[in-house]
């Protein structure tokens, strides 16, 4: 029999949602129980665990008393905290720091790590979800990543539960809602699949942040990307539709694909085709879409459907209509941080310092594309 696993102390996973940049992160297992999906570098190289769920108990019960220590240290005018708080040493550096986090950011969400906790058995996940709620009644939203393939798998009667005991988001990494897709990059979930969990969440009453990837499916499969995955998302009506532009870390297997020539990335001109073509596709449904990462092109999409649905296009097609060498500036502009929105482009100022990088850079209309992945590395 394996030993048990003794408590190394608070522990938190590599990665959260941006909207998550607030949450108080409590790590329930480690890693993705899949890890195979060929665009993501998360955790390739790491094993799946499960932490002890009295671990789980034991790291809110750390943080909590951390948080309540400095909040009453900073009600009695104290710029330190004392070594002992009730007579509990203050010494797990990373539950501090998790605390510290969580008071700044006005203790107002948690988020449970890592790639897909929803894994572990529902009870277990509900009692997690109790102590949360007798930990920190003031939390507005509590949250949580999962697979479409195990949110489709659970009884419907216990999702209803987490709902109650307080989950009231989950985020969904659809990518894609074409089954072609999903094969090329083995995510493990067919387009039926995705719709079922989504509907699944919806139907229990918790919030839904499903995430697409432009470019997914390269340049022989971007129709189908575009026009599946909205289909998926119109028979789901998600709360949330958020873009995650491809980018290819060097850890990704896609990455080794596309260098031997069995993957073919598109460029930032044709991938906003596709986002158009996406967007146009969209029809009946009254999501909020968000653009809220920086391997995208146009943060400045962000809207409700219907009523933005063309001012959310309209970005689009305005960059889609410019010359190419105004195009070129903008990719350079966005993916060095001299530009944030397509109106940049009539800033004097933001111009000259854009142009400037991109003689720096060498970049042309013709090695645009191989100079902006180059670019966008830095951001994964
Ligand atoms: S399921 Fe999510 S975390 Fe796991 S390999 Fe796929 S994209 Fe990465």
């Amino acid at each position: 029999m394996k030993p048990a696993e003794q408590y190394r102390g608070f522990e938190q996973g590599p990665i959260r949602p941006p909207s998550e940049a607030e949450s108080l992160l409590i790590r329930v297992t480690r890693n993705c129980p899949w890890n195979r999906c060929s665009f993501c570098p998360v955790y390739k190289n790491s094993t799946f665990s499960r932490r002890p769920i009295d671990h789980v108990l034991r790291d809110i019960d750390t943080v909590r008393m951390y948080t309540e220590a400095i909040v009453d240290s900073r009600k009695s005018g104290l710029k330190t905290l004392p070594a002992n708080y009730n007579g509990f040493p203050l010494d797990d550096q990373q539950a501090l720091h998790a605390a510290y986090q969580f008071v700044a950011g006005g203790m107002q969400s948690i988020f449970i790590q890592d790639g897909n906790s929803l894994i572990i058995h529902p009870d277990d996940f509900i009692r997690i979800l109790k102590h949360l709620q007798n930990a920190f009644p003031m939390v507005k939203r509590v949250t949580s990543y999962g697979r479409s393939h195990t949110i489709a798998r659970i009884d419907d009667h216990y999702l209803l539960q987490m709902a109650e005991a307080g989950l009231n988001r989950i985020h969904i990494g659809m990518e894609s809602g074409s089954d072609k897709v999903l094969k090329l990059v083995n995510k493990g979930s067919d387009k039926a699949t995705q719709i079922l969990a989504g509907q699944k969440v919806k139907a229990a009453g918790i919030e839904l942040s499903e995430y697409y990837m432009p470019g997914l499916g390269g340049k022989p499969l971007w129709e189908e990307n575009a026009s599946e995955t909205a289909d998926a998302l119109n028979q789901i009506n998600p709360d949330f539709i958020r873009l995650r532009t491809l980018a290819l870390p060097p850890a990704a297997p896609l990455t080794r694909q596309f260098q031997e020539g069995k993957f073919i990335k598109m460029g930032d001109v044709d991938t906003a085709r596709e986002l158009l073509l996406f967007l146009e596709s969209l029809e009946g449904i009254t999501s909020t879409i968000r653009s809220d990462h920086v391997l995208n092109l146009f943060p400045e999409i962000d809207g409700t459907l219907p009523e933005s649905g063309d001012k959310l296009q309209q970005t689009v097609r305005d960059f889609l209509v410019l010359p190419k060498e105004e195009q070129l500036l903008f990719c350079i502009g966005r993916r060095t941080h001299r530009m944030a929105r397509l109106d940049d482009l009539t800033n004097p100022q933001l111009r000259r310092y854009t142009e400037q990088m991109r003689d720096e850079l060498g970049a042309t209309v013709e090695n645009m594309d191989s100079i902006i992945d180059a670019l966008m590395q830095r951001f994964i």
